[in-house]
């Protein structure tokens, strides 16, 4: 197996999960254009932090490192299911030993790409459609006791997003390393078969308890997939994440078979998971699914089937 896709749906209630630059008093809600049309999106960095403060949360033995101050992470991808996973822009201290410098590092700026990738969540409904502003006050007791309120307003808006993860499993546990004698690129492993697959297992399990976005003291949020689909590849691509387009309120049936087909030439896997009441054409989505051979659950169950999938795998 090379890579893991998953790509998914889902329907938020009224939220603002990604606030644009906004002004002193006025919140608004990132938006992207299409074709003069305002769509609300969540970006790329913040999807990362989601995954990793719900990783952080269901740890289970594993060790994941804080960022320092300046953001910087220890580097240690041995070690750490954070560093392994999302990689790091660091700056290593002189001596130290981490994996690839058994002799210590030289010192100075050391950098890894991540092998989880994240789409940003793309609003697929236009925003003024479906979106209000909302005003808030914060209270505040001045000296005197008297009680005082700045207004501030906040855009809010319901929405379908779709979002995505593509998961370079080949390089999780391990980093690229040239071979001098043959002038070739080896990926060098620094995690056993059982830690790197209990890494990858991490980020789908995750899926299901995504939480930590901003602003959920008022605006209790659910954003975990409602309509998913993951694949198990033998390629690392990234063209399951067009398989989700709306077509006049449903599902494009069409977009999706063809996608399914393409993808299905180098998965040995796919698994689909449906929350009932989403799309509209739903029925037709499940029907058109199974015609393609691909299975339909719940959406918990696909997630937990395609964790039962990756344990038996060779990875
Ligand atoms: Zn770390």
């Amino acid at each position: 197996m090379r890579g893991i896709e998953v790509v998914w749906l889902s329907q938020t209630d009224l939220t603002n999960l990604n606030a644009g630059e906004g002004e002193a008093n006025f919140i608004d809600i990132k938006k992207y254009k299409k074709n003069g049309v305002e769509y609300p999106y969540v970006s790329g960095q913040a999807m990362r932090y989601y995954f990793k403060e719900a990783i952080r949360r269901n740890l289970d033995g594993e060790y994941m490192c804080v960022p320092n101050d300046k953001g910087e992470t220890c580097g240690n991808i041995k070690d750490c299911i954070g560093c392994d996973l999302f990689g790091f822009m660091t700056t290593i201290k002189k001596g130290t030993v981490i994996p690839g410098y058994p002799q210590g590092h030289p010192g100075g700026a050391m950098t890894r790409v991540s092998p989880v990738k994240v789409s940003p969540a793309m609003g697929l409904l236009p925003f003024e459609e479906n979106a209000v502003v909302d005003f808030l006050t914060r209270r505040h007791r001045m000296e005197k006791g008297e009680m005082r309120g700045d207004i501030v307003n906040v855009e809010i808006g319901v929405n379908l997003y779709k979002c995505g993860i593509a998961i370079d499993v080949a390089r999780v546990g391990g980093e690229e390393k040239v071979n001098e004698k043959t002038r070739s690129v080896e990926i060098e492993y620094y995690a056993d078969t059982d830690t790197r697959k209990k890494r990858v297992s991490k980020v789908i399990e995750v899926l299901r308890y995504l939480s930590d976005y901003s602003k959920q003291a008022r605006l209790l949020t659910d954003f975990t997939p409602d309509v998913i689909l993951i694949a198990f590849q033998d390629v690392y691509s990234h063209r399951l994440q067009k398989a989700l387009a709306l077509n006049n309120g449903g599902l494009d049936l069409e977009r999706l078979e063809a996608v399914i087909n393409d993808v299905k030439e180098y998965s040995p896997k796919i698994i689909a998971g449906i929350l009932p009441g989403v799309v509209e054409n739903e029925n037709k989505v499940r029907n058109k699914l199974e015609e393609l051979g691909v299975k339909v659950k719940s959406t918990n169950e696909a997630i937990k089937e395609a964790l039962n999938y990756l344990n038996k795998q060779e990875l």
